[in-house]
């Protein structure tokens, strides 16, 4: 087992970061190590992304309804009863059978719980895992590369599909699914508007190098009229922002857990048959779906990595912006 630093941690125990209350930082622990039950793998975790929603978390924007709780649900890991290599997302556990559930959108389920929320994710030594939840990962990418395709990947990739055939697509929020989706969309042919936060440079470099047709800050119009749009920041002002960038029956995706308030807005900008919808969750489908395509596009994060000890690091870099791509724990 590796140690790389912190309290060490014997046979029983693990190294963890762990939430107790909205706005405290996570505090660095040695927990006992989880143990698998029937259906469950026992995980030795090797990476897990930091996203967004862990931010709302800490913040209490999003609730965890019963503290302390590790956090962490881009897991890539090593199923310690033999060996292969999986990964674990949000969606952690539905109960198949209710309506939301029959009805294919297990992504809605009404008793949904989400990993690093209601079940201790990776940002730990070890995690457990329901196995139907875990997704085989397809090619030889190192660990690290894998675990923000996880979430900021599979998420932003659900929100792409609800775009449909979008030729020419905005991304409001150049981050983590912003700078894996436009690898996607530029493979798929398709034309990709980069709106970043005010006029952050670094963010609009990397969006250029990734292919994108326009980079800008998102108060601009871009040159042309879009056929969709996908809001990856939190901020409420971009919703009316976007749907005065696209034609009409064109779409405005939301894709964040939490947003802060939209501003009211004229009808005449989502009259058209325009559509303003968000976006919650994955389901599994879309999670085997995407990693198969990201293999074959050919994608590739480009990642801050923290060690594990860091993840209060992590997540403050992550609310400054102080890094392109994603941010990565190696643990
Ligand atoms: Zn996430
Ligand atoms: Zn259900």
């Amino acid at each position: 087992m590796r140690n790389d630093g912190g309290v060490a941690s014997d046979e029983t125990s693990m190294r963890a970061m762990l939430f107790e209350a909205p706005g405290a930082p996570l505090r660095a622990v040695e927990l006992p190590r989880p143990t698998a039950g029937p259906g469950e793998l026992l995980l030795r975790v090797s990476a897990c992304g930091v996203c967004r929603t862990d931010l709302h978390l800490l913040d209490g924007e999003v609730e965890i309804a019963t503290p302390p709780r590790v956090l962490g649900h881009q897991i890539v890991a090593t199923s310690v009863a033999d060996g292969r290599r999986v990964g674990v997302p949000w969606l952690g556990w539905t109960d198949g059978d209710c309506a939301q559930c029959r009805a294919g959108r297990e992504n809605l389920c009404e008793h949904a719980r989400f990993t690093g929320c209601d079940i201790d994710g990776g940002y730990a030594e070890y995690a457990v895992a329901d196995a139907r939840f875990c997704f085989e990962i397809p090619g030889d990418q190192p660990d690290a590369q894998v675990a923000p395709l996880l979430c900021a990947g599979l998420i932003g990739y659900r929100c792409l599909r609800l775009c449909g055939d979008a030729a020419r697509i905005g991304f409001y929020g150049f981050g983590a699914a912003a700078h894996l989706l436009t690898q996607l969309a530029v493979w798929q042919g398709r034309e990709v508007y980069a709106f970043t936060r005010g006029r952050d440079e670094a963010a609009q470099a990397l969006a250029r190098e990734l292919g994108v047709t326009w980079a800008g800050s998102s108060d601009e119009r871009p040159p042309v009229e879009l056929d969709a749009a996908i809001i990856f920041a939190p901020v409420g002002a971009l919703v009316p922002a976007a749907l005065r960038a696209i034609r009409p029956a064109g779409s405005v995706v939301c894709g964040g857990i939490h947003m802060s308030e939209i501003p009211a807005f004229p009808y005449e900008i989502l009259w058209g048959e325009r559509v303003l919808r968000s976006v919650a969750n994955l389901t599994r489908a879309d999670g085997v779906e995407f990693l198969a395509l990201a293999e074959k596009a050919g994608v590739r994060p480009q990642i801050t990595t923290y060690a594990l000890e860091d993840a209060n690091t992590a997540l403050s870099d992550l609310r400054a912006g102080a890094f392109t791509g994603a941010a990565v724990l190696v643990i």
